[in-house]
C-alpha cells in the first residue's frame, strides 16, 4: 500500500501508468486531495474501477488527530497527530494577520540533544516521511474546516456566511516543530517540492522557514538547492563552551564555524538569516552575551529572534521576564542588528516544543 503523499506528481503518474491509466488521471487525484478530499469513493471524475483499484493499492496517509489543544486568548492550536506505526507528533497552526501559518515536526523524536528542549527527552524514534509532513498540514486544514463548518452549523445566524478558504487554508509553513529537520535531509528536500509544486499545496518558497541547530553541511547544501526558502539557525549562545553545554551539536560545528556557514550562504543566496536566541535566566541573558553577539552577528544580514525559554520541567532552567528579552532586544538594536521578541502564542496551553507529544507518551 503506498502512501500517495509519500509521492510527487511526476511518480504518481507512473504508478497510475502501471495501473493501465492514462497519466492524467495522477492530476485529477490530486486535485481532489489537496482540495480536500479523503477517499477516492467522493473522487468523482475518476472511473469507478480505476477508485476502486486505488481503495485496495494506495491510501491518502493523514495522520489521526489523537488530541487538540486549543488556546482561548489567541485561537492557536496545538495537534498531536498518531502515525501509523504509533508514533505521536505535534503540529501548530497559528492564526495571524497575513493568514494562517503552520509549525510542523519534521522527525519523531530527535537526537540532538539540546538541554532545554523537550523533544529531544526521550531520543529520536524515526524519521518522518516527506508524505507524513505534507500530511500535518492537510489533516491540520481539515480538522480547523470541519470545526468552523460545525460552528456555522450550531449557529444559525451564520448560517449565510461562506467559509473562506482564508479560514482554514494554510499560506505559511515553518519547520521548527520536533526534530532537526537536517538529519533528515532527503526526506525534507521531498517535502519542500512537494509543498511548493502546483500539483501539491502551492505555498510560495518565501513563505516556508526551515530552522536547523547548525548542522553546518547541509546549511551549505540548503542554500543551494532551496535558496529561496527561508533559513532560520538556532544560536542561544556566544560563546562555544556555553553553546556546548546547552547543544551538544556545538562540539562538532563550534559557533565559528556556524558563522561561517552563514556567511557562506549569505554570499550564496543574498537572503537574509533569522538566527533564534532562546533566552534562559542568569544563562545567556546578560548585557555582555548581547554585545557578544552583536559582534559575532555584525556584517551579517539577519534578524535576532528573542525566544523567552518555554519551561520543561526537570529540565532546571528558567525562563526570563518579557521585559528582560524587550531590553536584550533592545540592546542588539542599538547595535544596529535588528531584533524581534516572538509573539507568545498559545501561552496558555503546552505551547513549548513537544510537551503535548511528552506528556501523552508517559
Ligand atoms: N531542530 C531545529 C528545529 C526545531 S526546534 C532547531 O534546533 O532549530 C525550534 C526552535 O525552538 C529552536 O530554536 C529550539 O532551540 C527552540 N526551542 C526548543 N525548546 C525550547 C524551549 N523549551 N523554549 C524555547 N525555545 C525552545
Amino acid at each position: 500500500m503506498i502512501n500517495i503523499l509519500d509521492y510527487t506528481i511526476k511518480e504518481f503518474e507512473e504508478f497510475i501508468e502501471k495501473l493501465g491509466q492514462p497519466k492524467f488521471r495522477a492530476r485529477q487525484v490530486f486535485d481532489w486531495i489537496y482540495k480536500g478530499v479523503s477517499s477516492f469513493d467522493e473522487m468523482s471524475n475518476l472511473p469507478k474501477d480505476l477508485r476502486e483499484r486505488l481503495e485496495k493499492e494506495a491510501e491518502i496517509g493523514l495522520p489521526e488527530v489523537v488530541d487538540m489543544q486549543v488556546s482561548k486568548t489567541d485561537g492557536t492550536r496545538k495537534i498531536l497527530f498518531g502515525l501509523k506505526d504509533g508514533n505521536l507528533i505535534e503540529s501548530v497552526f497559528m492564526k495571524y494577520k497575513y493568514g494562517n501559518s503552520i509549525c510542523i515536526s519534521s522527525q519523531a523524536g530527535c537526537r540532538m540533544g539540546c538541554k532545554f528542549c523537550a523533544s529531544t527527552l526521550k531520543g529520536l524514534n524515526r524519521n518522518l516521511t516527506s508524505g507524513e509532513m505534507v500530511g500535518q498540514i492537510l489533516a491540520a486544514e481539515r480538522t480547523i474546516r470541519r470545526e468552523a463548518l460545525a460552528e456555522k452549523e450550531s449557529l444559525p445566524g451564520l448560517g449565510q456566511i461562506d467559509l473562506k478558504d482564508d479560514d482554514y487554508r494554510v499560506g505559511h509553513i515553518v519547520v521548527m516543530g520536533t526534530g532537526e529537520p537536517f538529519d533528515n535531509y532527503d526526506n525534507l528536500s521531498k517535502f519542500l517540492k512537494s509543498v511548493h509544486s502546483q500539483n501539491g499545496l502551492n505555498i510560495s518558497n518565501r513563505n516556508i522557514t526551515v530552522s536547523t541547530c547548525g548542522v553546518v553541511p547541509m546549511i551549505e547544501r540548503f542554500g543551494k538547492e532551496f535558496p529561496q526558502v527561508n533559513l532560520a539557525i538556532s544560536l542561544h549562545a556566544t560563546t562555544d563552551s556555553l553553546r556546548s553545554s546547552m547543544m551538544p551539536i556545538n562540539n562538532k560545528y563550534p559557533i565559528s564555524k556556524v558563522i561561517q556557514a552563514a556567511r557562506n550562504y549569505m554570499e550564496e543566496t543574498g537572503r537574509r538569516i533569522t538566527f533564534e536566541y532562546t533566552m534562559v535566566n542568569g544563562v545567556n541573558d546578560r548585557d555582555e552575551d548581547a554585545d557578544r553577539l552583536a559582534n559575532l552577528l555584525r556584517g551579517l544580514l539577519c534578524h535576532v529572534n528573542i525566544i523567552p525559554l518555554n519551561k520543561v520541567e526537570g529540565s532546571g532552567f528558567d525562563t526570563v521576564s518579557r521585559k528582560r528579552a524587550m531590553e536584550f532586544g533592545n540592546l542588539l538594536e542599538k547595535k544596529r542588528i535588528p531584533a524581534t521578541v516572538r509573539r507568545e502564542l498559545g501561552g496558555d496551553i503546552d505551547a513549548a516544543c513537544g510537551q503535548l507529544r511528552l506528556k501523552n507518551r508517559e
